[in-house]
């Protein structure tokens, strides 16, 4: 993991260890789960520290209850399911106050091996703010902090920040799986590295753009951004998503990065924003009137014929609007071509997350991130403040 220390370069036996992790879950009206991804990741590091003979104390967002405790937003839930994957109890510290008398109380009773799940800590105020206060109490529980909770990496929070202030920090197996995979496809790629960039702004993604084409040696933009780099070329767009102050934008682009950008060729258009709606195929203009909403034929065929020689595949963005049916076939194609390339594939977060699994495949794919706006800052080449503070090795 980079040159940074993890749970295994540090003593954990008997310590008291305050986790960070991600059990952001979706919930039902009736407060049921209905997608265990995240809490399935985070058991790794969990069962590590379980076994070494740690007090684990785990803590978490969910939601955004806006600095108050909101019940539907508790995290109750996922002591539950945690119990049973973990197979022992893991007792849920119900607290308003997230560091309250409850959660203290619980952590003053555990023994070594045993699980607390702490309360949503975005009832604290605080929190978003990375306020000192906050993070000191948090911190006051333990003696070791993990950081395992890759999708807020990008913030710098209490609870993934802040507390590591005051009790040394480290990380745990989920953040070092994405930094080792998504790190290593942008920055120690085994070549050709192919891009894929959908999605439905340039103006989004522009740092992401401009880190990857440097050093990427193939980018495919689809998507609804890829109608600003067809005004860009002279083409109309009719009623298509036009962001029409980066024209000039996507002209440099287009100039500098020569054959590097591989745009579509096609376009998928229909009269309206709507699954039903009358569609068609053109090559060229997009007439007035109509909108490109997903990538043609011959664009799947352009687009796989690059990924062939690929050895490694970053994606971001679907290929256009995934989630009506008539307009999915583009983005699935190229999750069905990335399935069968002899090739790293990472699928950096987001709405491309969606589509593959819609499609499917999300087991053959090399690795998922967990992280939808933390893999985004990732491939923009920023620095995340929730790695950043951990300790160098
Ligand atoms: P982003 O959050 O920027 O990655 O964008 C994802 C969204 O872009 C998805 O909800 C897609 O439906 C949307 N999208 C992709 N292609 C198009 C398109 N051609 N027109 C409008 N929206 C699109």
């Amino acid at each position: 993991m980079l040159n940074k220390k993890t749970v295994e370069d540090v003593e954990v036996a008997g310590k008291k260890v305050l986790v960070r992790c991600d059990f952001n879950v979706p919930l039902d009206e009736n407060g049921n789960i209905t997608d265990e991804t995240r809490i399935v990741g985070a058991l790794p590091t969990i069962q590590y520290l379980v076994n070494n003979g740690a007090k684990v104390i785990l803590c978490s967002h969910m939601g955004k209850p806006k600095g108050e405790p909101v019940p539907s937003m508790s995290l109750a839930p996922v002591a539950k399911s945690l119990s049973e994957k973990l197979g022992k109890e893991v007792v849920f510290a119900a607290d308003d106050n997230v560091v309250g008398e409850n959660a203290k109380a619980a952590v003053q009773a555990m023994k070594d091996g045993d699980v607390v799940l702490l309360e949503n800590t975005r009832y604290r105020k605080e929190e978003t703010k990375n306020v000192d206060e906050f993070s000191q109490e948090l911190a006051s529980l333990a003696e070791v902090f993990v950081d395992d909770a890759f999708g807020t990496a990008h913030r710098a929070h209490c609870s993934n920040v802040g507390v590591s202030k005051y009790i040394p920090a480290v990380g745990g197996y989920l953040i070092q799986k994405e930094i080792e995979f998504l790190g290593n496809a942008v920055n120690a790629p085994v070549r050709p590295l192919v891009a894929v960039l959908g999605g439905s702004k340039v103006s989004s993604k522009i740092s992401v753009i401009e880190n990857l084409l440097k050093k990427v040696d193939k980018l495919i933009i689809g998507g609804g951004m890829a109608y600003t780099f067809f005004a860009a070329q002279g083409k109309t767009t009719g009623t298509s998503l036009l962001e029409a102050d980066y024209i000039d934008y996507a002209k440099k682009m287009l100039d500098e990065a020569g054959d590097k950008i591989i745009l579509p060729v096609d376009a998928v258009i229909a009269e309206k924003f709507e699954n039903d709606a009358p569609s068609q195929v053109v090559e060229g203009n997009i007439p007035e009137g109509w909108m490109g909403l997903d990538i043609g034929p011959k664009s799947v065929e352009l687009f796989k014929s690059v990924l062939s020689d690929a050895k490694t595949v970053v994606w971001n963005g679907p290929m256009g609007v995934f989630e009506m049916p008539n307009f999915a076939k583009g983005t699935n194609e190229i999750a069905a071509k990335l399935a069968e390339l002899d090739a790293v594939t990472v699928i950096g977060g987001g709405d491309s997350v969606a589509a593959v699994n819609q499609a499917g495949l999300g087991d053959k794919m090399t690795h998922i991130s967990t992280g939808g706006g933390a893999s985004l800052e990732f491939l923009e080449g920023k620095e995340l403040p929730g790695i950043a503070c951990l300790e160098d090795k």
